[in-house]
């Protein structure tokens, strides 16, 4: 069982966070889950109402304290309207820790956390295994999104449209670099993520080849781990620490001025994050931890903030392209410009903007998998604005939106191309 002493110091924190929630339910009109169940225990105030007996409550039921609080996209969508600044975010995740802690890991979790990500050499094996065989049991649906479904996964996937794994993730096609700054004079170290690495390393090759044309150095060391979030939104607070230490480390043996990531929720948890986890570390890796989360940035910002790239003065447009704002980039970082202004850069296409932009697409890591069809009904918001702005495109900076956004269109029959700013952009480089 759990340190007792580590719950209780941490149930005190919780109470000293808490008590700066007025109770006056702003929270209530932003939360998309809320949206949804119109239920009380689904918000904010609910959560927090339960959070005050915690010690109580999990003795009386402790699994029904996990999935009040696993029911949570994690969005904060609820902390950016909150007046009182609760640290809500930070209070949800300490919760989770304390009751998965109390409680264990399910035996799924523990495989996936412990027996996996955690180990990236067997994680990218297994994955690879799959992408080869992946054709076998799934069905193309929409070429435009590059959507399939599958009846035989149906069991443990439903009927979701899924995007493929790449047949060649980005760790094998670039497995290091280390470049020396160009014209620019800048480096950066390169953080591709799980999914851009797996999923759309298409992703990443833009980064690269617009990080080329900037001569921008970049340190891409082999044998990255992923960024922890899925480990720490499930209370898994031992595995979380190990993926951070081994990046920590990883990234110390380069010299850049930037930490580039092009997943928001990355970059979200390495900056915001990461140094309020840090208690577990010794003196040294918790020096590596904080530099490098000091470093960080979306790689939107970067291109524009840093590298000074503006929007052309008279886009002749043709292709119509609208804007997801993902929670971790609009709302926890305040980046909503930046992509806009690189999508401005590239003169084919035509920025129109969707009705709530930066509401939650319902995605939510773990949620999406665990709370399916309340994911989906907060999606399908998302796609009806998408469509209703009349866009060929949707672009967004994080790699789990364009996933949900491409189910979501793609189970209604649409024909929208979901991109990454980064891919636009990187299209007016010959
Ligand atoms: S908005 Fe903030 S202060 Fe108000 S109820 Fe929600 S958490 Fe508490
Ligand atoms: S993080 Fe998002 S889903 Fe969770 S309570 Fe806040 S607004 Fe609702
Ligand atoms: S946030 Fe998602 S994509 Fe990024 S490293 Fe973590 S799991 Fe991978």
């Amino acid at each position: 069982m759990a340190d007792l002493h580590k719950l209780a110091q941490m149930l005190q924190e919780l109470d000293d966070q808490m008590v700066a929630c007025m109770k006056c339910g702003m929270c209530q009109a932003v939360c998309p889950v809320f949206a949804e169940s119109l239920n009380e225990a689904d918000v904010t105030r609910g959560k927090i109402a339960l959070l005050e007996n915690l010690a109580k409550e999990m003795i009386a039921d402790a699994k029904g304290v996990q999935e009040k609080l696993n029911k949570c996209l994690l969005c904060g969508s609820c902390a950016a309207n909150c007046p009182s600044g609760v640290k809500i975010m930070d209070i949800f995740l300490k919760a989770r820790i304390i009751v998965n802690t109390y409680m264990g890991l399910s035996p799924v979790k523990k495989v996936i956390l412990k027996g996996m990500l955690t180990r990236p050499a067997l994680f990218n094996s297994l994955v690879s295994v799959a992408a080869r065989f992946q054709g076998v049991f799934s069905t193309p649906v929409n070429e435009i999104i590059g959507s399939s479904c599958s009846q035989w996964l149906s069991p443990v996937i439903g009927d979701r449209h899924f995007l493929g794994l790449a047949k060649e993730p980005l760790h094998s096609a670039v497995p290091s670099l280390d470049s020396a700054p160009g014209a620019s004079g800048l480096k950066v170290a390169f953080f591709p993520g799980c999914v851009v690495d797996k999923m759309f390393p298409r992703v990443g090759h833009a980064v690269l080849k617009v990080m080329a044309h900037h001569g921008v150095g970049v340190y891409l060391p082999a044998g990255q781990s992923c960024c922890g979030i899925p480990a720490l939104s499930s209370g898994d607070r031992d595995s979380y620490e190990k993926l951070v230490a081994a990046n920590a480390r990883l990234f110390a043996k380069g010299r850049f001025d930037a930490l580039v990531t092009p997943c928001a929720t990355c970059t979200a948890t390495i900056k915001e994050l990461w140094p309020k986890f840090v208690d577990g570390f010794d003196a040294t890796t918790k020096a590596q931890v904080l530099a490098m989360s000091e470093k960080a940035m979306d790689v939107n910002q970067f291109l524009v903030d840093k590298v000074g790239v503006t929007a052309v003065d008279k886009p002749t447009g043709g292709t119509r392209v609208t804007v997801h704002d993902p929670c971790h980039l609009a709302k926890s970082l305040g980046v909503r410009k930046q992509p806009r202004t690189l999508l401005g850069a590239n003169r084919d296409y035509e920025l129109v903007e969707m009705a709530e932009a930066d509401r939650c697409c319902g995605c939510g890591g773990s949620f999406n998998l665990a709370h399916y069809e309340v994911s989906r009904s907060i999606g399908r918001r998302k796609r009806d604005n998408i469509v209703a702005s009349k866009a060929d495109v949707v672009a967004t900076g994080c790699p789990a939106c364009m996933m949900q956004i491409s189910d979501m269109l793609s189970q209604a029959g649409d024909r929208i191309a979901v991109r990454h700013p980064v891919e636009i952009y990187a299209e007016t480089i010959d």
